[in-house]
């Protein structure tokens, strides 16, 4: 199912194909899918790797007319130029933010908005603003199957990084439930395997985000004032301390969620937090 190179069919319009850069952020490698038959967009084409390109290519090589980003880190979106330049298809995505990680190569040809739909003979593609991991996020709903390729918006096995300052938790919460409003029947992430109970999926990712969120503040009740590497072993206890650098960021949006909220304040000269006193 996860195998390099050869695509694997999910339903009469998608395949999947699976880039080999497997990995701890990545899971079994990033997921590109292939939408439609006879025209074919390629979403989220992967990383700049010429063995999962070439898979690309002499999979719907003659037939690729658009390509989708639905965020621009390096694992999702860079293979877009090589591909452009084999077919001459139409790049869609959102263009990079000044911010960290981010493949500052990618320049669509259409940048998506909100609400734009890719309409072609055998889909319809929506385009859905998702911003909280990074804020050019799209999702991307095919309406014929009810099927939303959700990027790096939820993934299937592993926990989304949320990376300050383009990333933000109170965002990721709210279009985490934007997605509830659509009429959604299976998550497509962008790493792991198809998600077949979106409401539930999405129940328990908001639920665990509002569970962290009570352990950072938790954790400036018991610690006062506190930098977020002295929050870190408080809030991720659960977590390898291998993993901290990507915590940290993850914290520092929770952070900041609970500064828009009112409930933390920051004190930038000392890089500390606490939490407002009512
Ligand atoms: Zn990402």
């Amino acid at each position: 199912m996860f195998e390099h190179g050869i695509p694997f069919e999910l339903n009469s319009r998608v395949r999947r194909l699976v880039a080999p850069n497997p990995g701890v952020m990545t899971g079994p490698g990033t997921n590109t899918y292939l939408i439609g038959r006879e025209q074919v967009a390629v979403l989220d084409p992967g990383p700049d790797l010429p063995e999962h390109i070439d898979a690309i290519l002499e999979s719907v090589g003659d037939r690729i007319r658009w390509i989708v980003a639905t965020h621009t880190h390096p694992d999702h979106s860079p293979a877009w130029q090589a591909l452009q330049r084999e077919t001459g298809a139409q790049v869609i995505g959102a263009p990079p933010w000044d911010d960290m990680f981010q493949d500052d190569t990618f320049n669509p040809d259409t940048p998506v908005q909100h609400d734009d739909v890719l309409q072609t003979p055998e889909f319809t593609l929506r385009a859905i603003h998702t911003p909280g991991h990074v804020g050019n996020h799209f999702c991307y709903l095919l309406e014929e199957e009810g099927m939303v390729f959700a990027g790096d918006h939820i993934m299937n096995g592993s926990t989304v990084v949320i990376i300050p300052p383009s990333g933000d938790m109170k965002a990721y919460i709210e279009s985490l439930q934007l997605l509830l409003t659509y009429n959604v029947k299976t998550i497509a992430p962008g790493h792991g395997d198809v998600i077949a109970e979106p409401r539930e999926a999405i129940d328990w990712l908001v639920a665990h985000r509002l569970k962290r969120e009570g352990k950072v503040v938790a954790a400036l009740e018991q610690v006062g004032d506190a930098s977020v590497e002295e929050l870190l072993p408080h809030v991720y206890d659960d977590v390898d301390k291998s993993l901290y650098r990507m915590a940290a960021l993850s914290l520092t949006a929770h952070l900041i969620k609970l500064q828009k909220d009112g409930r933390a304040r920051h004190w930038p000269n000392a890089e500390r937090w606490e939490l407002t006193r009512s």
